[in-house]
């Protein structure tokens, strides 16, 4: 464990409802929203089911009564918290700029926290619990495959703090991929002992252990690196979130593994032609490295597809609570992706790849992949002249 990192004691003494904000708290936010409707022209959720408490405008109509004594968190308005693919279209097109994602949190916490379901959630997430599976999968992946790239010491090299995630942890395919990659580079790639990015504690409505969490990787990300690299768009996210609203605290520069090779000067070999297309995860904040690093790459043919950009349709939380919904949104997702006649699926995000999969369901496909997985089968990384 790094120096000035949280010890799990200390978290346990620091963890609690003290950080945490209460749905009171975010008042205004929710009487920001006007109504006027432009969530709804971008919401996937809405745009399939046409249901206004699926999107943020409804849900906020909502909470409006809750803050007012009118209605009371129940089920069914967590049926309606839940049916929110938290894939954040809606602020990004909000003229009052609202924060949905963590008004919805917000309100789901409160209504579990005291219920068998958030009680056996916090259970099952707890670090003693959670983490003991990861440390099981990690054990037995470091057994069979798990070599950690050599580290040269050396000043020249740009220092780059990879934050693996628990996708990783259970498979660490493109963690060994991002390492093959890393090895024609001129870096120097350290690891620290990071928790979960905290992403599936906060759509369970788990926040204590987010916070847990979160207070103890900002320990971690504090240093003299060049970049703080993942190769997963939801945690890249969730990291990037941990600077929010910090006066204190100065946001280390997260970029996705992608953005990184984008910026250096190497190209990738394939001596097989080969034709691609990309689904772009919605917690990837930018995807702008995808055409340059492509246009790197000998013999390969991008094509993109129909709504590259619209969420996959799984989303966690999302396809275990609303599974008919995920499954149309999936199979919608694979047929786009299946009709550029690409012969690999590239994305940049674990789950994503899950979901495009389930589309899949039972159909013969092209191979699905993290872009950092389909680098390293490159034949050849060279120089660029
Ligand atoms: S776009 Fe924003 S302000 Fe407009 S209805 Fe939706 S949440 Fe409210
Ligand atoms: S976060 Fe996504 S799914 Fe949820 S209300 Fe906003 S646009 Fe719809």
């Amino acid at each position: 464990m790094g120096e000035g990192a949280v010890t799990r004691a200390q978290r346990d003494v620091t963890a609690g409802e003290g950080f945490m904000k209460k749905l009171s708290d975010f008042a205004d936010d929710i009487n920001k929203c006007s109504k006027c409707g432009k969530c709804q022209e971008v919401c996937p959720v809405y745009k399939l089911t046409g249901n206004d408490c699926a999107v943020s405008r409804g849900k906020f109509v909502i909470l409006q009564g809750v803050l007012k004594g009118e209605l009371k968190l129940s089920k069914t308005i967590e049926k309606y918290l839940d049916l929110c693919l938290k894939c954040g279209k809606c602020k990004d097109f909000c003229p009052s700029d609202i924060d949905v994602c963590e008004i919805f949190n917000t309100a789901k916490h409160e209504y579990v926290k005291n219920r068998p379901y958030g009680k056996i959630t916090r259970f099952l997430q707890s670090s003693m619990v959670f983490n003991k599976i990861l440390n099981t999968f990690q054990k037995i992946n470091g057994f069979f495959n798990h070599q950690p790239l050599k580290q040269i010491h050396n000043d020249k090299k740009i220092k780059l703090l990879y934050f693996k995630g628990c996708a990783n942890t259970i498979n660490p395919k493109s963690e060994i991929a991002m390492k093959k990659v890393l090895s024609h580079f001129d870096v120097e790639l350290i690891e620290q002992d990071f928790e979960c990015c905290g992403v599936p504690f906060l759509s369970s409505g788990n926040l204590e252990r987010y916070e847990e969490v979160k207070k103890h990787n900002i320990e971690l990300l504090k240093g003299d690196y060049n970049y703080i690299i993942t190769d997963c768009a939801s945690c890249e996210s969730a990291l990037k979130d941990y600077y929010k609203n910090t006066k204190d605290l100065n946001e280390p520069n997260i970029i996705n593994i992608c953005h990184f090779l984008a910026i250096q000067d190497k190209k990738f070999i394939f001596k097989k032609h080969l034709k691609v297309t990309f689904h772009k995860p919605c917690h990837l904040k930018s995807d702008a490295f995808l055409k340059p690093l492509l246009s790197r790459c000998e013999n390969i043919e991008y094509i993109e597809a129909k709504d590259y950009d619209e969420c996959c349709g799984f989303a966690g939380e999302f396809a275990i609570r609303n599974p008919k919904l995920s499954m149309k949104m999936t199979k919608q997702k694979a047929k786009n992706l299946a009709d550029t006649g690409a012969d690999v699926i590239l994305t940049a995000c674990p789950s994503c790849i899950i979901g495009i999969h389930q589309g899949f369901l039972g159909k013969k496909h092209s191979k699905i992949m993290n872009i950092i997985e389909f680098l390293a089968r490159a034949d050849k990384i060279i120089q660029n002249k």
